[in-house]
């Protein structure tokens, strides 16, 4: 495959853009080779400036569930253009959308759209500060929530404990405020909340998973978190940014029979346009401006096109839809896994509904990130080579996850996983 025109815009945008990027991961630094300039894309088929055709399973990262371009999608967009981009206003597209978002997550009274999943949890996380009266937060290593200063945060020496910042530019005072903790751990927030139980805000956590790989946690372990914030007072807050109207059951609060005080979602319920909401019981959300002292606006929140993506997106998301993702799937699981084992197991499949993750290890995959081995990008970088070389494009990093799309097809499945299986073996596993 020829890449020639990508290489050359990556070095021109070298000179204008940092890293030649808007976003860090897009810059291939843990696999080979430059990014890839994209010219178009059309449902699971995106097409490079060269003129190449690329099966993605990166899919906007999680926002595009029924993939590039969908016609309907594209027309309830055109049609909201007629009418203005934006309105600084409001429209009856915005209580369109809440009520959609209302009811799949029933624990939600009112809803505020804002325009990035980062926005949404940092607006969720003060909101929870605000009705609490209280600072600290309790945040899980491996779980991503945004560029949000207090929850950029590793965690340091011991177990459970304050958090360091893992990006320069955040002042210690804001990150004292955040615990830090190991997923799948009870004793370490039982410690926690036995020392500063409180004085903590919220716990907040991705029910499932899926920005550090595919770390499926267990349900009685959400039910410890929810028992012990309802003990000490503190909200808990559920990031479904990813997960959220990722399954047919619900949203993954319902599904490990538990519900959140807040949940903060994004990537779906724009369609792919810049959307992400926040919403929890009256009482909670009424604390919020205008009704109450907890300040959050946006010039372009609830934006009428992004709103009528976000409409078109979950209306096309019916059982049958949701039955597709599961059944693509399904078939995923049966192409690749006799790949897998036939090489004997480099890396294991990791999958709930339509994401999925190769697990760098051929132990189990695990359920917290200190378990992923730290060389786990090596092998993934020379299979990411190898499967875009055939035509198959998954996520230029080991930690993120893959997307099925609604408009994928069997024959895209099965052609990765016999991708795979070549690449294995030209690699002699
Ligand atoms: C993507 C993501 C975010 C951040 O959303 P942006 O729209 O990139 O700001 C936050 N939390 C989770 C769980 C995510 O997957």
């Amino acid at each position: 495959m020829q890449r020639e025109k990508s290489d050359m815009l990556h070095h021109e945008a070298l000179e204008h853009l940092v890293g030649g990027v808007n976003s860090p991961v897009r810059a291939f630094k843990s696999v080979h080779g430059n990014p890839i300039y994209f010219e178009k894309a059309s449902g699971a088929i995106v097409t490079d400036v060269d003129g190449n055709e690329l099966v993605d399973f990166v899919q906007s990262w999680g926002p595009l569930v029924h993939g590039h371009s969908h016609p309907e999608i594209l027309d309830a967009v055109y049609q909201k253009m007629q009418n203005g981009t934006s309105f600084g206003a409001p429209h009856r597209g915005e209580i369109e959308l809440a009520k959609r978002v209302k009811k799949r997550f029933s624990h939600m009274d009112k809803v505020r759209f804002v325009s990035s999943g980062t926005e949404a949890v940092m607006s969720a996380v003060r909101l929870a500060r605000g009705y609490t009266g209280r600072d600290l937060l309790v945040k899980f290593e491996g779980c991503y929530h945004g560029h949000i200063d207090s929850l950029l945060v590793s965690s340091g020496s011991g177990l459970a404990t304050f958090g360091i910042a893992s990006s320069p530019g955040i002042p210690k005072d804001t990150v004292a405020t955040t615990l830090i903790a190991p997923l799948d751990d009870d004793e370490a927030v039982d410690h926690l909340f036995n020392e500063h139980g409180h004085e903590i805000a919220a716990v907040i956590i991705e029910p499932l998973p899926a920005n550090n790989g595919l770390l499926v946690q267990r349900h009685e372990y959400l039910a410890k978190l929810r028992g012990l914030c309802h003990k000490y007072g503190a909200l808990l807050i559920f990031d479904e940014v990813i997960s959220g109207f990722r399954f047919k059951d619900g949203s993954y609060g319902e599904i490990s029979g538990v519900t959140p005080d807040i949940t903060a979602l994004g990537k779906i319920i724009g369609g792919g346009l810049p959307v992400g909401a926040y919403g929890a019981r009256s009482e909670i959300m009424e604390k919020l401006s205008p009704l109450g002292p907890v300040y959050q606006a946006g010039t372009l929140s609830g934006n009428p096109l992004a709103m009528a993506a976000g409409i078109t997106t979950l209306d096309l998301l019916d059982e049958e839809a949701y039955d597709r993702l599961e059944s693509l799937g399904q078939y995923l699981d049966g192409c690749v896994e006799p790949i897998l084992a036939k090489h004997g197991y480099p890396m294991r499949l990791m999958r709930r509904g339509s994401l999925f993750w190769f697990s760098p290890s051929s132990a189990q995959p695990p359920a917290r990130a200190d378990l992923i081995p730290s060389d786990a990008g090596m092998l993934y970088s020379d299979v990411h080579k190898g499967l875009l070389e055939r035509g198959y494009m998954l996520a230029p990093s080991v930690y993120e996850i893959g997307f099925i799309a609604t408009v994928h097809e069997e024959h895209h499945l099965l052609g990765m996983a016999k991708a795979l299986d070549e690449v294995l073996e030209e690699l002699e596993w």
